[in-house]
């Protein structure tokens, strides 16, 4: 099934004043079905040999322009809504990716939801529960940071995390990750099919990136209120969770709602990229201010002439 959204991989994507081709949504988008290895496949210091980084946030800042102007219409138009997923390793960037991105979006048409451990309450229903009750209504733009997708993730590579979820006997079988990408992907195409647009990132961070961004956590005051024992604990678990993320990719990129497997060595290229997904994403929608009727424009021109025959106080 191919969706309206099925996006042209050869799309070239100009950066910078000289307009010069640097990286194609081919070298980012996941294939859907195709293998993924993540060190052949990828790479997270891949700049399209561009280094123009002021040219590159030029970029974003114009991208972010062209959003907010495109949320309006979307708002107006109340069709469609936008899920733009983040999954990552710790300190890959999400927060500050999804602080760029957005950062000209007017505040009422967008919503940021960050998925922690999941509580008592979570725990009583199945894993797409508390992400069902978040997804953005008609005409606003919803950010996970984090998702859903942790419980193919961090449930995945931390087993006694799934003890936790009290699933029933018939579930705690070998394949439980094979079926939640079946459920993953038929919930993502019910929100496709409905009128929201999934975008999904993944930030790709190298092990010794990661190793950088902590020790400047650590070595830098202003810094260290962001760093946790905890993200330097997973650490120890990294092969693992690139096993894990080659899987999700593998298996959850679809048309309806692909996977782009963002470089996130470096910051500005990182949101360099996302925010020309992101676009790219909106361009392709049927965007339209809605039309106005003959009786509400008549309406209009009544009330007008109400309006100027008042006297003034
Ligand atoms: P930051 O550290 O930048 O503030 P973060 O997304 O890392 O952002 P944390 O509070 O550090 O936020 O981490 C959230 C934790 O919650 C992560 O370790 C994540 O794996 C965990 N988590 C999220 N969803 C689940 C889930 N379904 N089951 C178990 N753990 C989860
Ligand atoms: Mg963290």
């Amino acid at each position: 099934m191919k969706l309206d959204l099925d996006f042209d991989k050869k799309r070239e994507i100009p950066v910078g004043d000289s307009g010069r081709v640097r990286f194609r949504f081919r070298d980012i988008a996941v294939e859907p079905g195709k293998a993924v290895s993540l060190k052949k496949d990828f790479d997270p210091d891949f700049t399209g040999g561009y280094d123009d980084k002021e040219g590159a946030l030029e970029k974003v800042a114009a991208n972010v322009e062209r959003l907010s102007a495109m949320q309006e219409i979307l708002y107006a138009q109340d069709n469609y809504a936008l899920l733009i997923i983040f999954q990552a390793m710790d300190a890959a960037g999400k927060d500050g990716a999804i602080r760029h991105v957005m950062s000209g979006i007017n505040p009422q048409g967008c919503q940021v939801t960050s998925f922690k451990a999941p509580s008592a309450e979570d725990l009583d229903y199945g894993y797409l529960w508390r992400a069902s009750k978040a997804v953005p209504g008609r005409g606003m733009i919803g950010i996970f940071n984090r998702s859903y997708y942790e419980d193919v993730l961090v449930v995945r590579v931390h087993p006694e995390l799934l003890e936790k979820q009290k699933l029933p006997p018939s579930a705690h079988k070998a394949d439980i990750f094979q079926k939640r990408f079946k459920e993953i992907n038929n919930f993502e195409k019910y929100l496709r099919q409905n009128g929201t647009i999934v975008l999904k990132f993944f930030l790709n961070v190298s092990k010794n990136e990661q190793k950088k961004r902590f020790l400047a956590r650590i070595e830098e005051p202003e810094k260290n209120w962001k760093f946790s024992p905890a993200d330097y604990a997973e650490r120890k678990y990294w092969d693992s969770y690139q096993t894990a993320f080659e899987d999700m990719l593998e298996n959850t990129s679809t048309e309806w709602a692909p996977w782009f497997v963002i470089p996130a060595d470096n910051k500005w290229f990182a949101r360099l990229a996302v925010s020309e997904v992101i676009s790219a994403a909106f361009e392709r929608l049927d965007l339209r201010m809605p039309e106005v009727s003959k009786a509400r424009k008549n309406e209009l021109m009544q009330i007008r002439r109400q309006l100027l025959d008042e006297e003034d106080e």
